[in-house]
């Protein structure tokens, strides 16, 4: 899959800090996280890396809502639900049933290539913080 890539050196930082980032950084937090790394790279630098990647498939590009969209290392099919009070992300690593895929094929019509699935929810963390609420 990384045949034919160009690694830069911007390149491989971007590459190398989304990939020791599970938790699904935005373009922002990526430069952050350059920044504290000692790469002092413009935004522009950092985005068309980030697009580079994401089209020679070795990034996902994760688009949640209006939100600014987030980075992925991880780019095994998987699903993605979204605490909806912090904004934290959890992965969900199962296929989709394949009926479903080719349901979705024949009623519609459309030759079906991928998916961008997006659950939304409360997480652990927000429930703990809401049961303690309640206590007090
Ligand atoms: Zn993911
Ligand atoms: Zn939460």
């Amino acid at each position: 899959m990384s045949k034919g890539v160009n690694w830069t050196a911007q390149r491989r930082a971007v590459f190398d800090i989304v990939q020791a980032s599970p938790d699904h950084p935005t373009a922002n937090e990526i430069m952050e996280r350059l920044k504290a790394s000692g790469h002092r790279y413009a935004y522009a630098t950092v985005y068309n890396a980030l697009r580079y990647l994401t089209e020679k498939g070795l990034l996902r590009e994760v688009k949640i809502g209006e939100s600014a969209s987030r980075y992925d290392a991880n780019t095994h099919e998987h699903v993605h639900v979204v605490c909806d009070r912090c904004g934290a992300i959890a992965e969900f690593e199962r296929d989709l049933p394949g009926d479903w895929m080719s349901e979705l094929s024949r009623q519609t019509g459309y030759r079906v290539v991928g998916s961008d699935l997006v659950f939304h929810g409360i997480c652990p963390a927000c429930q703990a913080r809401d049961a303690g609420a309640e206590l007090g």
